[in-house]
């Protein structure tokens, strides 16, 4: 590999060997080699991240760059258990630029902030010629104060019990469709929405969150994948118990999709003990942003760092980490 691929950003199998070849060999520290949604720091206290936002189109069914851009730096903190607190907010914006599209955009940031309870404290602005980026790339840091301890993908054991919060693959497959000009059923949309509500009433409830992943680039497919090779584990998943809606699934016949490969802005993964999978389910479907909850699979004994997705039939097949260029400029 001399340059580098759009599958190098791919959220998959050669986004990762970048990162570890590259990011991780040089930069090597205790923090980032946990590979975690936010890096943990000051003894436990904080969580700490960064995302780019470069979607097309700017503003899709169930959202815009703005309110993406807020949602994935502070979902990410929220799966580390944190409160998001303290944003920055960097633009990149393409000369020629409408001021009343760039205002929409801030205006659906400081809608999502607030459901946050989160603010920016900072923030950069770059102007560059025409051409020299497609209309506008934006970037936010977050700061969180972590309220439950733990959380981690490296320490997920045996005989835990994998949750998924909502349908997948509403986000890959509405950017999919809108960015095509296919007309699609208007039930759906982009999942996009911020998780940290969510995450207070599961941390309220004291239930003892082993991991928690937002499925994002690369879908359920890549944070499943992640977690059987971060944890050492072999994860089972019963394919007929994973929600997947009727739109979803017509969007994966017609074009041959992989729905758990399929991006999402507001669905994730829980990994729980079976004793707290009960109480994690019922406080998730009491909430309007994960009501569809299911218990998708379980971690067992069988082939160490590998996914094995069961089907109805009696079959099973392992459940890869994806490959290939996937969907770019899906967030
Ligand atoms: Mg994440």
């Amino acid at each position: 590999m001399k340059t580098i691929g759009l599958a190098h950003g791919n959220g998959g199998e050669e986004n990762g060997r970048l990162i570890e070849e590259l990011f991780y060999r040089h930069f090597q520290n205790e923090i980032l080699q946990q590979a975690e949604d936010a890096a943990v720091i000051e003894e436990g206290k904080l969580a700490f991240t960064t995302d780019s936002f470069t979607v097309t189109p700017l503003f899709f069914r169930g959202g815009d760059i703005g309110k993406l851009s807020i949602c994935g730096t502070c979902n990410d903190l929220a799966m580390m258990g944190a409160k998001p607190k303290y944003l920055t907010c960097a633009v990149i914006i393409e000369e020629g630029f409408e001021l009343s599209e760039l205002e929409k955009i801030v205006l659906s940031m400081k809608s999502e902030l607030e459901k946050n309870g989160a603010v920016i404290v900072s923030g950069d602005t770059k102007v560059v010629p025409k051409g020299s980026v497609d209309r506008i790339f934006i970037n936010t840091t977050g700061i969180g104060e972590i309220r439950y301890r733990g959380i981690s993908s490296n320490r997920i054991s045996q005989s835990d019990l994998i949750i998924v919060s909502d349908t997948i693959g509403r986000h890959g497959a509405s950017i999919f469709l809108e960015r095509e000009g296919m007309e699609f059923s208007t039930a759906l949309e982009s999942d996009c929405r911020s998780l940290w509500p969510v995450v207070e009433k599961l941390i309220e409830a004291k239930i003892e969150i082993k991991a928690m992943r937002d499925a994002t680039r690369g879908g359920v497919a890549a944070v499943l994948n992640e977690w059987a090779r971060q944890s050492d584990i072999c994860i089972e998943v019963q394919e007929e118990k994973v929600p997947i809606s009727r739109e979803v699934k017509g969007v994966c016949e017609l074009l041959g999709f992989e729905p758990f490969t399929l991006a999402n802005e507001g669905t994730f993964l829980i990994a729980v003990e079976p004793k707290d999978a009960p109480k994690t389910l019922e406080v998730l479907r009491s909430m309007e942003a994960s009501s569809m909850a299911e218990i998708i699979g379980e971690v067992t004994a069988g082939y160490p760092q590998k996914v094995l997705l069961k089907t109805p039939y009696g079959t099973s097949r392992f459940l890869e980490l994806p490959s290939g260029e996937l969907l770019p400029r899906i967030c």
